[in-house]
């Protein structure tokens, strides 16, 4: 089978956060089970050398002002189709946002050009490579359902997958002619959103399915709180929701392996992550600790992930002899509180500011438990490489937080089972519980460790979601 990938980020080429991971990596999990996926991408600056290695498979010609082709080109295990047009991708810094921290102001032309390439290419442009089966991500790609319904050609199936509803791509309504979009499809029922066009509103209206990144997210969706104004849509497509969790790609994650941390180690031989630990005292210019964990943070700073409720803790962290480092860049309030956090306990808060791949898995192999206070949180996929590097996830029971983590309380305890910590309500005081618990829980190291072992033995790589979404693809596209 044939399936178009369609989105707008994929690890290991650009990459802001988790669904730059699923992109690289499910793909891949899928071809053993028969699936031919290819991937379709802008070019950004950053994909530049594979769009020269690549070759042209569609002279697409004028696109929004500018020349764009279609450029194939396989790499890292992965098959992708590269939107070439540099008028609209080949820019400097963040793929979303200009250099003063706004969105590009042509974000709609950028990602419905991207879309209206894709629907082509679904509707049969590469005679080559006929289009069984198209699998959209996110509001970036949520117009590609669009235009192959405005097409009126028989189109094939089409999935969405909703990484994280809060990103909707909401535009005024004038971008529809800019867009090539009938007004038409301006309706309720549609694409339109309170007056104005929603992307990702888009995507679920004309997809034949949906589906979202774990089971207890696909449930909150469809709930006022957590589903942003969608939720009223999202329970009218009820029967076609579905929540299958994310994997972690288990080789770019794997540390007894991994390139980027200098010592390797497995649950049976465990020395390197106490190497790895000191590495990350040294990184950050801490005082060690042994009697007290050292807690990391690997995050975007935004309020989706709790981190203002974190920097309120930090106190209790450090009254308890804890020590806390932290990487993550966005929220300019957030940046300057645990900068300022730093300043103030030298010794044991170490924080940088910016994206680090290299440093988020030095961290995640030297620290002892990792802190993820999210006030929501679709999948999460800091918690499952952090399991597997036998770091303890202290958790919000939200989301793919509360599919994935087991709580170390008695009975998980007594049962042997337990991998982590949650906490609920979401709150700073139900946050302190689980810090002090997560200490307690360190002082007694036998516990500590059955559970690092616990955690390390989780079966969180992609075998069993790629069986559930090639149950999914076949039940659209029988054979
Ligand atoms: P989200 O997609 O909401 O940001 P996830 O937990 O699903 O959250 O995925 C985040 C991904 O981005 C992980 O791979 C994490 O390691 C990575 N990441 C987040 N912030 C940074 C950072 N500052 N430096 C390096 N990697 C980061």
């Amino acid at each position: 089978m044939n399936t178009l990938f369609v989105a707008s980020e994929c690890a290991p080429f650009i990459k802001t956060g988790g669904l730059a991971d699923v992109i690289g990596a499910l793909p891949k999990a899928m071809a053993p089970l028969g699936h031919n996926i290819r991937v379709m991408l802008p070019a950004y600056p950053a994909l530049a050398p594979l769009v020269k290695k690549g070759k042209t498979v569609w002279g697409i010609g004028p696109l929004h002002g500018g020349q764009a082709r279609l450029v194939a080109v396989k790499a890292e295990g992965l098959d992708l189709l590269l939107l070439d047009a540099p008028h609209l991708y080949n820019r400097p810094g963040n793929i979303y946002l200009d250099a003063s921290g706004h969105d590009w102001q042509d974000n709609h032309i950028r990602f419905g050009a991207l879309s209206e390439i894709a629907a082509k290419v679904a509707l049969g442009q590469l005679t080559d490579w006929p289009v069984d089966l198209v699998h959209i991500h996110d509001w970036q790609a949520g117009l590609v359902s669009a235009y192959m319904r405005q097409s009126g050609a028989k189109a094939p199936p089409c999935i969405i997958t909703i990484h994280n509803i809060a990103f909707q791509g909401v535009f005024e309504r004038p971008c529809l002619d800019t867009l090539g979009l009938s007004h038409d499809l301006f309706t309720p029922e549609g694409l339109e959103y309170y007056g104005k066009v929603s992307f990702l509103k888009a995507g679920i209206a004309y997809s034949d399915k949906i589906t979202t990144v774990s089971p207890t997210y696909a449930g909150e969706i469809l709930e006022n709180e957590f589903g942003m104004g969608l939720d009223g849509l999202l329970r009218a497509r009820k029967a076609d929701l579905i929540g299958i969790l994310n994997g972690i790609d288990e080789e770019a994650w794997d540390p007894a392996s991994d390139p980027m941390i200098a010592h390797h180690y497995s649950s049976r031989a465990m020395a390197g992550k106490a190497k790895n630990r000191a590495a990350v005292f040294t990184h950050f210019n801490l005082t060690p600790s042994k009697t007290a964990p050292l807690f990391c943070v690997v995050s975007r700073l935004s309020s989706q992930k709790g981190l203002d409720l974190l920097l309120n803790s930090v106190p209790e962290i450090v009254g308890r002899g804890g020590k806390l480092v932290l990487l993550g860049s966005g929220d300019k309030g957030l940046e300057h509180g645990f900068l300022a956090a730093a300043h103030q306990h030298p010794d044991s808060v170490g924080v940088t500011i910016g994206y680090n791949e290299p440093l988020a898995h030095l961290m995640q192999a030297g620290a002892d438990a990792i802190l993820i206070p999210s006030r929501f949180e679709p999948c999460g996929l800091t918690q499952l490489y952090a399991m597997r590097y036998g770091t303890l996830p202290i958790v919000a029971r939200t989301g793919g937080l509360a599919d994935t983590v087991i709580d170390a309380n008695e009975a998980a305890l007594k049962a042997g089972c337990a991998t982590g910590v949650q906490f609920a309500p979401n709150n700073g005081a139900a946050l302190d519980v689980a810090i002090a618990r997560t200490c307690a829980l360190f002082s007694t190291p036998d516990v500590w460790k059955k559970t690092m072992r616990n955690a390390m033995a989780q079966a969180n790589g992609w075998a069993v979601s790629a069986e559930r979404y090639g149950q999914l693809y076949t039940d659209l596209v029988p054979s």
